[in-house]
């Protein structure tokens, strides 16, 4: 016996539940969907000139969608649209129920058939393609979950976009020290990146390192803005002077960032948006308070924290619980 080998009543126990699982492929992810716009010219100029594409094909009269837009068309916006099924719902709630509480995106694929052109309405429907066995990542351990996407026009098949996510249970922290995967090149710690300073902003690093927090203030009409801008958004006036923060504020949100990890960072960590005394907010980030003690509400206060010999940073540090 190889001591990989687990024990026979939990690969049935674990087997049992795979197949539980996978008695979801080919049942509806989503039915009778239909895009929220026909396909038009306004979003696909928007489209490419967010890409940076000025591929001939989708200007003027013949134009055609980039074909890498299909999915933009099947998309539910803020308000949603009721084509999501039942099952997709039943299997994310299996995994939740295994402990598979986790999710990420991992991939999408897709297959183009037929052009799509302004004025082409599309339908779609999806359906739960696989599911695999447990497998384990350096996020945790779970389950691929893949969907395929049929989009229609007219009846007539236009494209495929399948989309895989990963529903795992989170794997446990990492203990403190260097990762055991590379013990012997640990390379110098990286440096956090520098910020962009340029003649709109010089004022406020000038504050930083004087250990003040400038907030510009309109010369017109007495509006503080944060961050700092060359003029007034309620006036429009390029003139201003500037008011000390006097360091009191409370956290307006929050997030804790684990994944990707930068290498100048140690996830987690909470990622604030701190309101001010004076009303304007900020980004910064919380110390004194463990990354999951950050709470919106929480009262900070203002700290410079050096993180390398040439970069101070302003910061806000809350107390702990006692
Ligand atoms: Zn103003």
């Amino acid at each position: 016996m190889t001591a990989t080998a687990p024990g026979g009543a939990e690969d049935t126990a674990a087997d049992r539940f795979l197949a539980q699982l996978q008695a979801f492929e080919g049942r509806p992810a989503a039915t009778t969907g239909q895009g929220k716009d026909p396909v038009n010219e306004a979003m696909i100029r928007h489209w490419c000139e967010a890409m940076g594409d000025a591929n001939p094909a989708y200007t003027g009269p013949d134009a055609i969608a980039p074909p890498t837009m299909l999915q933009a068309w099947t998309m539910a916006g803020l308000s949603g649209h009721s084509a999501r099924s039942g099952a997709y719902d039943e299997l994310l709630g299996l995994l939740d129920g295994a402990g598979c509480t986790s999710v990420v995106a991992t991939d999408c694929e897709q297959e183009y058939l037929r052009p799509l052109r302004p004025g082409d309405t599309v339908t779609f429907d999806a359906v739960i393609e696989c599911v695999s066995p447990r497998k384990t990542t350096r996020l945790g351990s779970g389950h691929f979950v893949t969907t395929r996407m049929d989009i229609r026009v007219g009846g007539e098949l236009a494209g495929t976009h399948r989309f895989r996510i990963l529903k795992y249970a989170p794997a446990a922290p990492r203990p403190a020290g260097p990762p055991p995967a590379a013990p012997s090149r640990r390379p110098e710690r990286p440096r956090r990146p520098r910020p962009v300073v340029n003649r709109d902003n010089q004022g406020f690093w000038d504050g930083v390192r004087d250990h003040r927090l400038l907030i510009q203030r309109c010369a017109s009409c007495a509006t503080l803005r944060f961050p700092w801008l060359p003029g007034c958004n309620a006036c429009a006036s390029l003139d201003w002077d500037t008011v000390e923060a006097c360091g009191e504020a409370t956290v307006f949100s929050y997030v804790v960032m684990h994944h990707p990890s930068f290498p100048a960072f140690d996830p987690p960590y909470a990622v604030a948006l701190v309101e001010l005394a004076e009303g304007v907010r900020m980004i910064t980030n919380i110390t004194g308070v463990p990354y999951d003690a950050v709470r919106i509400g929480t009262p900070v206060r203002l700290e410079f924290l050096r993180v390398d010999e040439d970069q101070e940073l302003p910061v806000f540090r809350g107390e702990a619980e006692g």
